[in-house]
């Protein structure tokens, strides 16, 4: 069923649905409580493959319990693993990546995303990123560090070949300036990398 597009997340399931297909390859940067991870496994199916990353234990926990409950699990890769280290584990050729910055809701807010791993990470998604493929980033400012590490997601994206990759940024314009947003990054059709 079709979620109101009321913030990030539900914008970034949007264009997932559009894009995911039975059997593809995806990944969850930061699956947290797996919502995420979830909607990905849906999407792919078990023919798919999907690799979900977080670097609590309890959300690999929570995660692993709503996969389970909903017999989604056999085709997921839990890694608990700093998603600075994807590459490592990743293989190439995936039709989405999907990364939810910020601190797991009801967790540690110290155990929140940071700049510098972030963008390391979203360089390497990027680079796996079939063809048409696709990578959301929902982004959050009103945490501590959080407009730094959207400055750092902007400056990123801004610093991606047009020839390349298309990268859009989507904000509510009738929500408070804090309000969560999107970067969506396309991987252009026939690109030259
Ligand atoms: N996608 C999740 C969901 O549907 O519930 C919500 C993700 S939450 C906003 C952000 C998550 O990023 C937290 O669970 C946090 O532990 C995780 N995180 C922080 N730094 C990380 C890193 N370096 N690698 C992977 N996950 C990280």
């Amino acid at each position: 069923k079709k979620e109101s597009l009321r913030g990030a997340v539900p914008l970034s399931h949007f264009y997932l649905r559009q894009v995911v297909r039975p059997g593809d390859l995806v990944l969850d940067a930061t699956c947290g409580n797996g919502f995420d991870t979830l909607l990905l496994a849906e999407l792919a199916g078990e023919g798919g493959q999907i690799w979900a990353f977080d670097i609590q234990p309890r959300a690999i926990a929570a995660t692993r319990t709503l996969l389970e409950r909903e017999g989604r699990l056999a085709a997921v890769h839990l890694l608990e693993v700093g998603h600075e280290r994807l590459a490592e584990f990743v293989p190439a050729g995936l039709a989405a990546a999907v990364f939810n910055l910020g601190y797991l809701p009801g967790g540690e807010t110290s155990l929140v995303t940071d700049p510098v791993r972030t963008v390391s990470a979203l360089a390497q998604a990027a680079k796996l990123l079939k063809s048409g493929g696709i990578l959301t980033v929902a982004l959050y400012t009103g945490h501590e560090g959080g407009p730094e590490e959207a400055q750092a997601v902007h400056e990123w994206g801004a610093s991606l070949s047009p020839r390349e990759y298309n990268v859009w940024c989507s904000r509510q314009l009738n929500r408070p300036p804090v309000a969560p947003y999107l970067v969506l990054v396309e991987r252009i059709r026939g690109g030259s990398c």
